[in-house]
């Protein structure tokens, strides 16, 4: 009888509590934005950039700091490369959101980096358009050590940052850097991992993930490939000197990895 009782307390318990749901449904603003789907682990999404089932475009919100927005050029080839990867039918689209300085020489955390877009991002996913969001930071990673230094952390399904002021110190370091090309090759390599690379959502067709190379001190796993010159190869964006003063062009993927985004959906 008691349990009885119980049970009846708690189904009208539910009953009340769905009433005051339906009453807020009825409200003429329109839905929160499920801002939960934007925030699952790095590589549960690779399908949603690189197929059209459930997102037939992509918008992408730059996010930078005063100062430390990356090169027209550097954008314009991110559009690019996204288009040669993911089906994608309607558009990429870009949305510009310029972001309060971090602080005066504070490296950032990952708990930092999270209250940062949780704070700022307004692009989520909406309707069958993948929202995505990259920080261009004026600071660098609380990673950073000596002459190892982060350029960039994929850390959610649809987040990653790029440490821009790291770029520029490394680039203005440089005789004859190539600002664009830093900048592309540590987005892309970023964006690979956000498509589920290696084996990190994209299973792999062969095996080809570098179980030897360092842990570049994320708390990504280290999901590298092993093909020396992949975009996805981990000194590709640890050997800054080969990325700036390399053969000319931002670093592409290789035969394998491309393989497994294709087998994965992706072109
Ligand atoms: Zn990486
Ligand atoms: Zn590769």
């Amino acid at each position: 009888m008691l349990k009885i009782k119980s049970y009846l307390l708690l189904l009208f318990v539910f009953v009340i509590f769905s009433c005051s749901k339906d009453d807020d449904n009825s409200d003429p603003t329109p839905p929160q934005i499920d801002k939960t789907v934007n925030q699952q682990t790095l590589g549960s999404s690779a399908r949603d950039f690189l197929t059209a089932d459930n997102f037939i475009s992509i918008r992408l919100e730059i996010a930078y700091v005063q100062g430390f927005k990356p090169t027209q050029s550097s954008i314009d080839g991110l559009v690019t490369f996204l288009q040669s990867r993911c089906y994608k039918p309607a558009n990429i689209s870009i949305k510009e959101t310029v972001v309060a300085p971090t602080g005066d020489n504070a490296s950032l955390d990952i708990d930092e980096i999270v209250q940062i877009e949780s704070d700022n991002r307004t692009v989520y996913n909406t309707g069958d358009e993948l929202g995505v969001w990259v920080f261009f930071a004026d600071n660098n990673s609380d990673k950073d050590e000596g002459n190892s230094v982060i350029l960039g952390t994929a850390y959610r399904n649809t987040s990653c940052i790029i440490f821009e002021k790291t770029i520029q110190d490394i680039n203005n370091s440089l005789v004859g850097g190539d600002l664009s090309r830093i900048e592309g090759t540590s987005l892309h390599h970023e964006f690979g991992h956000l498509f589920g690379l290696v084996d990190l959502g994209t299973p792999m067709l062969v095996d080809h993930q570098d179980t030897t190379a360092a842990d570049d001190g994320t708390s990504t796993p280290n999901r590298h490939c092993n093909v020396e010159g992949c975009l996805m190869y981990f000194q590709t964006v640890t050997n800054v000197f080969s990325m700036a003063m390399g053969n000319g062009s931002v670093a592409e993927f290789d035969e394998l990895c491309l393989a497994d985004l294709k087998a994965n959906g992706g072109k």
